[in-house]
C-alpha cells in the first residue's frame, strides 16, 4: 500500500510522493503530509550493519512509495558520494557525555547539504515519472545557507536551472563568497538592493505570477521550489536519526530498544520534525529537545501553548535560526489537531492575520514528547568555550545553542538518558563567532587567518569548502533592484 500526501489545510485529493516533491506546496497553501507514518521494517540489529546509503534506501522507500527501487537507489548513490568528506556521511562524535551527530560533512559544510544533495535527483526523477518535459527552474531567496546548499546541489544537474537571490548587504562575507564563486553553467546568483524579506517577497510574487508561468510554459520551463517545506527535503532528514541510533547500537553504546533523547537546534522546525517522524516510525526516541536562540518563539510556544510572532527580531550569531515563523511547525499542528485540516487552516489564518494563535488543551497534551528551551548569545559563546576547554572539541554557534539547551534540560530534569545532539554546521562556517567565543584576542584577525587558527586549535583540517573559496574566481556579479527581479528572471530564461 502506497503512502500518499495530503494537504494540511483542506481535504483536497491526496497526491503521490513524486507529485508532492514537484509541487512543493499544496494548491491551497498547505504543506504536504504523508497520510500515514510507515513503520520501520528492519530490526536495529539489521540496520546496525548498514552504510548510510543503505539506511537511506530502507527509510526513504517507505515514504517515497511511487519511486522504483532503481530510481531511489540511483538518487541516493548520486547524492551521498565523495561530495561528503567522510564515508560515514554523518559521523557521531562523543564529547562530554553526549553524542554529536555531525551533519556538516557535505559540500557547503552545513546540514542543509543532507537534503539538498539528494533533492535535485528526486526532483528530476519525479519530473520524468510525471511526464514533465519542461526544464525545472529552481527559484530561491536566501539569507545565506540555503542558497549555497541549493546551488551546490543543482549545479550542472541536467534539466534544471537554479536562480538564487540574496540581500547584497545582508549575508556574511564567507557566505557571499561561497555563492558568487559557484560553478555550473545552470547557476545564477543575483544580489538585490534590499533585505532578505524583500528577496523572499519578490520570489513569492514570481511563483504566483500567472502571466510569467504561461510565458515559461510556452518556452518549456516551469518553476519549482527547494525550500525546506518540500517533503523531498524532509524525508532525507529522517534517515540520519535512524542511522545514528543504529550506529550507537553497533558501537555498544546502547542496548536494543533503549530510548535516546535528541536535541535539535531549530529555526524552521524541519530538522526536529524529521526526528519526530523518526520517533513515529518506531525509532526509540524519548524526548525531542527543541533548542532556540534569542528568537525564542518556540520556547515560549512549548511553555505556554501560544505561538506569537509579534516580537522583535533579533540578529544572533546563529543566523540560520533567526526565524520568527517556523513553517514546518504547521505539520505538527496539523497532527496534534487530529489531522483536522479545517482547524489547522483556522490557526494558520490567525497566524498570518494577527501573528499568533493558541492551542486547545487537548492539543497541548500531545506535546509531552517535546521539551523547549533557548540559549542567549552569552550562553552560546560560553558553551563553545567551555566544551573546547573541557574536551578540545570545537562546535559551531548553532550546535552550541543545542548543547547549552541540553545542559539546561539535564539540570532541570536529572534525566540521564543517552542523548544525540544534531550538529548542524561546521565551526569553519562561523569562524569569527566561534574563535571570539574561545578567546577575545581573535577579534582583530581576518577570516582566513581565523580559519587557520581554528584548524590548529581544533586539530581538524580546513574543509575544502573554505579552502576553495580563498582562491576561487568570482563568477556572479549581477546586482539588481528589488523591483527588477522579474525582468532579471526573464532575461536569464530568454523570455524577452
Ligand atoms: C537551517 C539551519 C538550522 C535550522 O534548521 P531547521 O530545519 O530550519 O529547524 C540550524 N542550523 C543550521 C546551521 C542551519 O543551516
Amino acid at each position: 500500500m502506497g503512502v500518499l500526501y495530503k494537504s494540511t489545510r483542506s481535504k483536497s485529493e491526496p497526491v503521490t510522493a513524486s507529485a508532492a516533491i514537484l509541487k512543493g506546496l499544496a494548491a491551497d497553501g498547505g504543506l504536504f503530509v504523508p497520510d500515514q507514518i510507515p513503520k520501520l521494517a528492519l530490526s536495529v540489529e539489521q540496520l546496525s550493519g548498514m552504510s548510510y546509503q543503505e539506511t537511506a534506501y530502507e527509510v526513504m522507500k517507505l515514504f517515497l512509495t511511487d519511486f522504483t527501487e532503481e530510481e531511489l537507489k540511483n538518487c541516493i548513490a548520486a547524492a551521498y558520494d565523495s561530495k561528503f568528506d567522510t564515508e560515514q556521511i554523518a559521523p557521531l562524535r562523543e564529547a562530554d557525555g553526549a553524542y554529536y551527530l555531525e551533519l556538516f560533512h557535505g559540500k557547503t559544510i552545513a546540514f542543509k547539504d543532507m537534503a539538498l544533495s539528494i533533492l535535485p535527483h528526486l526532483m528530476l526523477t519525479a519530473a520524468k515519472k510525471n511526464q514533465v518535459n519542461n526544464e525545472i527552474v529552481i527559484l530561491t531567496a536566501t539569507s545565506g545557507d540555503t542558497g549555497k546548499a541549493a546551488l551546490a546541489g543543482f549545479a550542472d544537474v541536467k534539466g534544471t536551472r537554479i536562480i538564487v537571490f540574496y540581500p547584497k548587504n545582508g549575508v556574511s562575507p564567507v557566505q557571499e563568497k561561497q555563492m558568487v564563486t559557484q560553478k555550473g553553467d545552470n547557476t545564477y546568483v543575483i544580489g538585490i538592493h534590499g533585505n532578505f524579506d524583500d528577496a523572499q517577497t519578490g520570489v513569492k510574487k514570481l511563483f504566483a505570477d500567472k502571466e510569467l508561468s504561461a510565458l515559461m510554459e510556452e518556452k518549456g520551463f516551469q518553476f519549482s521550489s527547494a525550500n525546506s517545506i518540500n517533503i523531498g527535503r524532509l524525508v532525507p532528514q529522517i534517515v540520519y536519526y535512524v542511522y545514528a541510533y543504529a550506529k550507537l547500537y553497533a558501537q555498544g553504546k546502547i542496548k536494543e530498544g533503549e530510548r535516546i533523547n535528541v536535541v535539535v537546534p531549530t529555526g524552521n522546525f524541519g530538522n526536529i520534525l524529521a526526528a519526530f517522524y523518526a520517533k513515529n516510525m518506531g525509532l526509540p526516541i524519548a524526548k525531542l529537545i527543541c533548542a532556540s536562540n534569542e528568537n525564542k518563539v518556540l520556547y515560549d510556544f512549548f511553555r505556554s501553548g501560544e505561538y506569537n510572532r509579534n516580537r522583535e527580531f533579533v540578529l544572533t550569531s546563529s543566523p540560520s535560526m533567526d526565524i520568527l515563523i517556523s513553517s514546518n511547525l504547521e505539520r505538527l499542528i496539523y497532527r496534534i489537531a487530529g489531522e483536522d485540516a479545517g482547524q489547522n487552516a483556522e490557526l494558520m489564518k490567525q497566524l498570518s492575520g494577527e501573528g499568533r494563535y493558541s492551542l486547545t488543551p487537548q492539543m497541548e497534551e500531545q506535546l509531552s514528547d517535546f521539551y523547549g528551551n533557548y540559549a542567549s548569545e552569552e550562553e552560546t559563546a560560553q558553551m563553545i568555550s567551555s566544551l573546547y576547554r573541557k574536551t578540545g572539541y570545537i562546535i559551531d554557534t548553532h550546535t552550541a545553542v543545542a548543547a547549552k539547551v541540553y545542559e539546561k534540560y539535564k539540570a532541570e530534569t536529572n534525566d540521564g538518558t543517552k542523548t544525540v545532539i544534531a550538529s548542524t554546521a561546521s565551526p569553519f562556517k562561523f569562524t569569527r563567532a566561534v574563535m571570539q567565543a574561545i578567546d577575545e584576542k581573535y577579534a582583530k584577525e581576518d577570516d582566513f587567518a581565523l580559519a587557520d587558527a581554528l584548524s590548529e586549535l581544533g586539530g581538524v583540517k580546513i574543509p575544502e569548502a573554505i579552502e576553495k573559496i580563498r582562491t576561487a574566481p568570482v563568477r556572479h556579479t549581477k546586482v539588481c533592484e528589488k523591483d527588477e527581479m522579474r525582468s532579471v528572471v526573464k532575461g536569464i530564461l530568454g523570455l524577452e
